[in-house]
């Protein structure tokens, strides 16, 4: 798999989809990537980048785009309050806007920095106690309360179950989406891209399949 091959593929994802190219961003995650992989795809013209930590997209970014230029960079992974102020500095967006706490956290921080990244609610539309994510049954409640407090709201994610069928996840989001005014929908990765842009899909997170296994 290449760069190359993937946005093939997403554009003939959008036309299956009666969608228009290029309404779908491919989010490269280069996450635990070492920069002898992210480099080509930079050099190939890639500029959206999504990583899980704050930390190591610290580490690397600032470097890669003083050399690139802009970058447009998205957190994907949970977010920790004593890290929001840093993760408002490097990322344009983050996916993992998921408690009241952290929401509070980033309100208070866009008053005093003078900006905040775009944010997506992560859902967590299979209920699994062990991963990130609003419930979906508070999800419409904790939009409310977010947006009542000024944050940028500008859609939700999902990561469905392994081993389950990703479609009825997808679904659930574009819903849970449509109904809270909330159009970006960040869905799919590596091994069901297509089946999230046929449900809507406005963000793919895509990254082993660009970049090769993780180590
Ligand atoms: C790692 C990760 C991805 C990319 O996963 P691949 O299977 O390598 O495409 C997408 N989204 C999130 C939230 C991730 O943590």
């Amino acid at each position: 798999m290449s760069l190359s091959d993937i946005r093939a593929r997403i554009t003939a994802a959008e036309t299956t989809a009666g969608r228009a190219s290029g309404s779908v961003t491919l989010i490269a995650v280069s996450k635990e990537q070492p920069e002898e992989r992210v480099l080509p795809v930079l050099q190939a013209g890639q500029r959206v980048f999504g990583e899980n930590r704050v930390q190591d997209a610290a580490r690397k970014w600032p470097e890669w785009s003083g050399q690139f230029g802009a970058i447009d960079l998205h957190l994907l992974g949970p977010l920790q309050t004593n890290k929001a102020r840093q993760a408002m500095e490097l990322f344009q967006s983050i996916h993992s806007l998921d408690r009241p706490k952290l929401a509070r956290t980033l309100a208070r921080l866009a008053q005093e920095i003078g900006h905040c990244p775009n944010l997506f609610v992560q859902v967590n539309t299979g209920a699994e106690p062990q991963k990130a994510g609003i419930l979906p049954a508070d999800a419409d409640a904790f939009i409310a309360e977010a947006s009542a407090l000024d944050l940028p709201l500008v859609g939700v994610m999902c990561i469905p179950p392994v081993n389950e069928d990703p479609a009825p996840h997808f679904a659930h989001l574009a819903d849970i989406g449509a109904r809270n005014g909330l159009p970006k929908l960040s869905m799919g990765m590596s091994d069901d891209f297509e089946i999230a842009i046929a449900h809507g899909a406005t963000h793919v997170r895509v990254g082993s399949a660009i970049f090769g296994a993780r180590e």
